[in-house]
């Protein structure tokens, strides 16, 4: 018999596997150890810079039934790409005695996915909502199902060293729960507990510590006594106050130098969110996920007591649930649902340093709930709605840097995005890492945040970018940080115009690659010619568009200042559209009418002197020139906010109410569609003169957006034979227009495609410019 049979017993009897996706801090080496020995399987596991690796020796069926468990059975937060078997030959059969982890490996250019920071687990809360657990009421609990990630992470591989954890020593108990496999922190990197982790500590504006031991019931008090109070988060700092007291509002507001724009609230439990709020099953999931983002609930406000100037005149509210141990503690402690803002003011990058934020928040809150757990990088929290499905509108806690991923394998590249609602993409393989919100880039700090924040990513996943992509409009800062970048370092260089990167950005998240006809409805974006666009239907795909029609333009009435005063645009559509007779009659009778007489020639005369006036089709200024027309808002406090009035008063489409929609009129010249709007404009002035009640002229209006979109993509799919349309921009937030005009769209027998990953709005743009960049030619 000789050696033979001991060749035929290690046949095929060991296996390297590779897993790829988001498998680090998540518990997944735990879960493979213990997967190994439920199979009787001896060899290792090991973290990498690339994936995590693992070899296993024991029974072939053995074998296989484990690589079927990994992936049917791995942990929730686990997100598995790509599972890559290799069967070894008998000759490299080791003999390992036992199963067991590996230090990791750090391997030059790999990367690995990165968690996203996850929303406080059940078996975590119930350690800090129980007096004889050691963890009991200790704010920095977490395991490895759940706690900050990407937040406290320097470098890869996901290892405690590599974490802003490296400087709290892990007491005898902890550690002796990170080292057993069998223990739900095993390898947790961020676990603490209140003897060796981080704590908190309440100071006042001076930085001068109140309230003594106990800083979070004494926190507790503040924030029912009605002070307002910055807390160190997950991700930065947040302003916290009482959302049921009017006057702690008040103060928040003037001090934060936001008059009406909308706050988010945090609510105790879901049934609490009940008692404010109505919610569907869809968005109870969305509510009570790992990711845990502020969702827009419809308003209960006869059952509620969070104050109306939470939120004023809409019918939404942001809502969240606690989704750190601190905000439980918080939440349950106060007992009152509480306002939940960035702490930062006006636009400025939330703060995330406690001396930082004692220094830029001083002037706002009253006290400072600090804590010594350093913050990488700065999080803001995700804004999410459910219409139809879960859509997000901003992006960050909970979701990046997940990464999009690509139906084709793409070159590494930076695309900068635009400047409102900023955020930037680096592209590597099959991966699209859209970075998290960073914000409006109208100022240093925020152009500071977006440049660490590029920095991380390219270090976190190893991506030196060949080509830089950008918005074509020359004023942006993201434009001007691009140009200065490919020059300094000899990139490509690549201007991608911004409503080809909102339809390409749709198209990528639905993995789409065929031409469609894009509609991309925004504020305004820079055109191929020089003119604002922002009501535009393109024919487009991956690599080119070409417009195919427009609504019409009319003069931005004083540029900037137009988007801030909306009656500015009203006048804009009736002088420009309008016959003079048409004009006398309209003004008397309407909102405008009431402006003073001096300012009216003033407007007149710089309309028909075009002084600061350029043209433009954008969609988002018609909604607030008939927001403004109807008297709805007629100047602004926030951004959109004319028109997000102007939709929330839309009566009810199940309503008595025949709705008929407004006339419009689409002409052609040389294959451009230009939908004119002057019988539209004399038909709402009508209305509102004889008094037409708002929700009626509102729903008649969207009606007719919508029909505008089918009339418009009907007259292109005839020519072009296109019968998918995608829709983008930031108007489509706009639930009313999205839900008609998708309707309309299907019942003609379109197939649409819309955003649900990424936000509609400028959020979603820096995708869009990553992937025609990459199918353009780089020089
Ligand atoms: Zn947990
Ligand atoms: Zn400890």
């Amino acid at each position: 018999m000789g050696v033979a049979p001991v060749v035929l017993i290690n046949e095929g009897k060991a296996a390297r596997i590779s897993v790829r996706g988001v498998v680090q801090g998540v518990g997944f080496r735990p879960f493979v150890y213990r997967l190994a020995h439920e199979h009787s399987l001896k060899g290792w596991v090991r973290n990498t810079s690339g994936n995590v690796e693992i070899e296993v020796e024991g029974d072939r069926e053995r074998i296989r039934n484990f690589i079927t468990d990994i992936e049917a059975k791995a942990p929730p937060l686990a997100r598995i790409e790509n599972v890559a078997v290799t069967f070894q030959p008998s000759k490299s059969y080791t003999g390992y005695e036992k199963f067991e982890i590996y230090q990791s490996l750090s391997q030059e250019g790999k990367y690995q996915l990165v968690s996203p920071d996850i929303a406080t687990c059940e078996d975590c809360l119930r350690e800090i909502l129980s007096p004889t657990d050691r963890r009991y009421r200790y704010p920095f609990t977490n395991c490895t199902s759940c706690g900050p990630r990407f937040t406290i992470i320097e470098d890869i591989p996901y290892d405690r060293p590599k974490t802003t954890m490296h400087r709290f020593q892990m007491c005898p108990r902890c550690q002796q729960e990170y080292d057993d496999p069998l223990d739900r922190r095993f390898h947790a990197q961020p676990n603490a507990c209140p003897q060796c982790g981080p704590s908190l500590a309440l100071v006042d504006s001076q930085g001068n510590p109140v309230g003594g031991e106990d800083a979070t019931s004494a926190a507790s008090e503040l924030l029912k006594a009605g002070r307002i109070l910055a807390i160190r988060g997950l991700g930065g700092f947040q302003l916290a106050c009482d959302a049921t007291s009017e006057e702690a509002i008040a103060l928040l507001r003037s001090r934060k130098r936001r008059p009406s724009k909308p706050f988010a609230v945090m609510v105790a439990t879901l049934e609490d969110i009940e008692r404010h709020c109505l919610v569907s099953p869809e968005e109870r999931k969305l509510l009570n996920s790992p990711e845990s983002p502020i969702v827009l609930l419809r308003w209960l406000q006869s059952s509620s007591d969070i104050s109306t100037s939470v939120a004023p005149n809409l019918r939404y509210l942001g809502v969240m649930l606690p989704y750190t141990p601190l905000h439980h503690l918080l939440l349950r402690e106060s007992a009152i649902p509480l306002v939940m803002t960035s702490g930062n003011l006006s636009e400025e990058p939330i703060a995330k340093d406690n001396d930082e934020a004692l220094r830029r928040l001083g002037g706002i809150a009253d006290y400072f709930l600090l804590h010594n757990r350093d913050i990488y990088a700065r999080y803001d929290d995700s804004v999410s709605i459910v219409e139809g499905v879960p859509r997000v509108m901003r992006r960050a806690r909970g979701y990046a840097p997940y990464p999009i991923l690509l139906p084709f394998l793409s070159k590494q590249i930076l695309a900068c995005g635009a400047d409102q609602k900023n955020t930037f993409c680096l592209t590597r393989g099959e991966h699209a890492f859209l970075s998290q919100h960073i914000g409006d880039m109208e100022n240093e700090e925020t152009l500071e945040h977006f440049e660490n924040t590029i920095d991380l990513y390219k270090k976190l996943f190893r991506i030196a970018p060949e080509a830089v992509a950008y918005d074509m409009h020359p004023e942006y800062l993201s434009t001007k940080y691009a140009l200065e970048l490919g020059a300094e370092q000899g990139l490509s260089l690549i201007p991608v115009q911004h409503h080809h990167a909102h339809i390409a950005s749709c198209l990528v998240e639905n993995g789409v690659e065929s031409p469609v006809i894009g509609v991309a409805f925004d504020g305004a974006g820079y055109g191929s010619d020089g003119t604002l666009w922002g009501g535009e239907f393109l024919i487009a795909d991956l690599r080119r568009f070409q417009r195919a029609g427009h609504l019409e333009y009319v003069p931005l009435l004083g540029g900037e200042a137009a988007i801030k005063k909306p009656y500015r645009m009203a006048l804009s559509y009736i002088y420009t559209l309008l016959g003079e007779q048409d004009q006398k009659l309209s003004l008397d009778g309407l909102p405008v009418s009431k402006l003073h007489s001096a300012e009216l020639d003033l407007l007149k005369q710089q309309l028909t002197r075009r002084i600061n006036c350029p043209l433009t089709s954008s969609a988002g200024r018609l909604f607030d020139a008939v927001s403004a027309l109807a008297g709805v808002r007629e100047e602004i406090e926030y951004e959109a906010q004319a028109a997000i009035e102007l939709e929330i008063l839309a009566a009810d489409e199940g309503d008595e109410f025949e709705g008929k929609p407004y006339p419009f009129s689409v002409v052609e010249h040389q294959g451009m569609r230009v939908i004119k709007l002057g019988e539209l404009i004399a038909a709402i002035a009508e209305d509102v003169m004889n008094q037409t009640p708002i929700p009626i002229i509102s729903l008649r209006f969207h009606q007719t957006v919508a029909l505008m979109v089918l009339e418009t993509c009907k007259s292109i799919a005839m020519e072009s034979g296109i019968n998918k349309v995608a829709l983008s921009g930031g108007v489509f937030q706009n639930r009313l227009l999205l839900r008609l005009a998708t309707a309309a769209l299907q019942g003609e027998g379109f197939s649409v495609i819309t955003h649900h990953l990424v936000p509609c709005n400028d959020g979603g743009i820096s995708l869009g410019q990553a992937v025609i960049a990459n199918f353009s030619r780089l020089s």
